[in-house]
């Protein structure tokens, strides 16, 4: 089933990240996804794109290990280029 990406009232979304796979608070998380009309990989989207959407913890180890499980690009079915996961590590902790 999937999970409707809208937050209820008095309620907090939840997300899975992709490396520990722990479900957090979505604003806890860094969103990654990959644009409907374009099918680019983009990190933190803005509210007004749409598209298949992972999600990491604010975390290296994390990324890591959703590169090493190749998590990310089986959820986005699209790999994802070097430059983005350096992106990604620059703005981890
Ligand atoms: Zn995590």
């Amino acid at each position: 089933m999937k999970v409707k990406d809208r937050t209820v009232k008095g309620r907090i979304s939840l997300r899975k990240c992709a490396g520990c796979g722990e479900i957090r608070p979505k604003k806890d998380l860094i969103r990654i996804m990959k644009t409907h009309d374009t099918k680019e990989i983009v990190v933190m989207p803005s509210s007004k794109q749409f598209g298949r959407s992972t999600y990491l913890c604010y975390n290296k180890k994390c990324l890591k290990q959703a590169i090493k499980k190749k998590r990310l690009q089986k959820t986005l079915k699209k790999d994802v280029s070097i430059s983005t996961l350096n992106y990604l590590e620059s703005i981890l902790e």
